[in-house]
């Protein structure tokens, strides 16, 4: 049985096709410059040689249709029939306090879905418009919605809610929602397994650091807390994003600059973070270089990026009663020994201790905690596609 994850985005359309028996990617790739112009697709098939193809796709549904032409293709395909394919999982970014978990996708749900859009603009059209044309291309099939905003659903008031007019919360829905749920849903899980210990029985501090980076303390099972909030800038500073910032100063810089809402919101989500204290890059990797020769803003930047994580992680220890573990996953967090490691210096109160030698280790699962340690440090690789593929399997019982 095959399933399909897919993942929409304003101009791509990414894939992966697993063989569920086996639980296996049997391919997977990408449509660039979906509406834009210009768009192809990429498509990897394990022990073959990448294939790439010029092909239009001036909307997700022609997108859709080149991705469902490639897997049954009869020389760079995977399937014979495309009725083989059996369900499609789709990930969607928001699903407000309406979706607590996956769903079926009927017209409820989509409706549902359109009616949270106004809280991710920039993301769930493109959801939404792929999942309609994943409808019109594979009718047959059933389709399921994963959200990344659910597995936070399961947050306290007083960690969700704003101290602001309570009565904008009621009238635009304004609350921490949190993002990345889905990995940080996968690395927990991963993590408990791990450590061999029962997941509700564990204080968990997940860290999600990649080009957008999030931390979440998970209680027992349960998202009771996370970085992100109502969008996608609070928190530690990211790849171009700020993280936490003063309100009253974007308020100040707005009028002394005289930036308008928009200007001010590229500025926070595409001039700043790593990229606008560096200077240099908005890739860790670039920044990590510089700083090692000597670069003081780069230096600057991985120090407050530490700092912020260590800042939450201690945050997060304290709301929870108690920490067990952390867990460091994407980009950063899979790969950068560096990082782990100014992150955990300064967390040795807590009992959290990193073996430099166990550190040594790039997008493998891993504990790298010293032996004995208190609290166990622990990489996990994410992976979303398998959760989508999982969620979309448990929701079709075949
Ligand atoms: P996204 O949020 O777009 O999914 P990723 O999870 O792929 O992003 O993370 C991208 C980040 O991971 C970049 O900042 C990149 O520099 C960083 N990264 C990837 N590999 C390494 C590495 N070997 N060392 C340090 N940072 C790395």
């Amino acid at each position: 049985m095959d399933i399909l994850a897919l993942n929409c985005g304003s101009s791509s359309v990414k894939y992966q096709l697993f063989d569920w028996k086996r639980r296996e990617v049997i391919a997977k790739g990408m449509v660039e410059r979906v509406t834009v112009g210009d768009s192809f697709i990429v498509h990897e098939v394990p022990g073959r040689e990448t294939y790439r193809e010029e092909y239009e796709c001036p909307s997700h549904e022609t997108a859709i249709h080149l991705i469902i032409k490639i897997l049954a293709d009869a020389e760079h395909g995977v399937v014979k029939e495309i009725d083989e394919i059996s369900a499609v999982g789709h990930r969607v970014v928001h699903g407000g306090e309406k979706f607590t978990r996956s769903v079926m996708i009927d017209e409820d749900v989509l409706a549902g879905i359109k009616e949270v859009q106004h809280l991710a603009p920039l993301h769930n059209p493109p959801n939404i418009a792929g999942i309609e044309a994943a409808r019109s291309v594979l009718p047959d099939v059933p389709h399921v919605a994963i959200f990344d905003t659910a597995f936070h659903q399961t947050m306290p008031e007083h960690a969700y809610t704003y101290p602001l007019p309570h009565e904008w919360y009621t009238k635009y829905g304004v609350r921490r929602y949190g993002f990345h749920g889905t990995s940080h849903a996968y690395v927990s899980h991963r993590a408990a397994e791990i450590l061999q210990k029962p997941f509700n029985e564990l204080k968990l501090v997940t860290c999600h650091l990649g080009n957008g980076s999030s931390i979440t303390a998970v209680d027992c099972g349960k998202s009771v807390d996370t970085s992100l909030g109502f969008g996608t800038v609070p928190g530690v500073l990211m790849g171009t994003r700020s993280g936490e910032v003063d309100p009253t100063l974007v308020l100040y810089l707005m009028d002394k600059e005289n930036l308008d809402t928009k200007l001010m919101s590229h500025i926070l989500h595409k001039e700043s973070g790593i990229l606008g204290i560096s200077g240099i890059s908005s890739d860790l990797r670039d920044v990590e270089e510089a700083a090692e020769q000597g670069n003081q803003r780069a230096k600057l930047a991985l120090d407050m990026l530490c700092y912020g994580v260590r800042k939450h992680i201690g945050a997060y220890a304290a709301a929870m009663g108690g920490i067990d573990a952390i867990v460091f996953t994407a980009g950063i967090g899979e790969n950068s020994s560096t990082v782990r490691k100014m992150v955990v210096e300064g967390l040795e109160f807590l009992g959290a201790d990193v073996d430099p030698e166990k550190n040594n280790v790039r997008g493998k699962e891993r504990i790298i905690s010293t032996d004995g340690a208190k609290v166990s440090v622990v990489v996990v690789p994410t992976n979303e596609e398998l959760v989508i593929a999982r969620d979309t399997k448990e929701l079709i019982k075949v």
